[in-house]
């Protein structure tokens, strides 16, 4: 008995195991299924099929690059140990 893994913040999607695309390491803030929304940073209105220019579309990227964007980005610690 596993606990559904929360996919999308926006909507709520759950999915039932990890399934190989970022969503099992990241939970994701919007996905396909959910309804267009306001962006917080730039107040567009934005969706998949139209994402604002602030929306990082993580679809498509690798794992890897995925971590070196929010490496880069600074706002998420990949490294625990703190590199120095
Ligand atoms: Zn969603
Ligand atoms: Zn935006």
């Amino acid at each position: 008995m596993t606990n559904p893994i929360l996919a999308c913040r926006g909507c709520g999607a759950t999915k039932p195991e990890p399934d190989g695309t970022p969503t099992d390491l990241f939970t994701s803030l919007h996905c396909g299924d959910c309804p267009p929304w306001t962006c917080d940073d730039c107040g567009q209105t934005c969706s998949m099929q139209e994402p604002c220019q602030c929306w990082i579309v993580l679809d498509g990227m690798s794992i890897a690059d995925i971590k070196a964007v929010f490496a880069a980005d600074g706002t998420f610690n990949t490294n625990p140990e703190g590199g120095r």
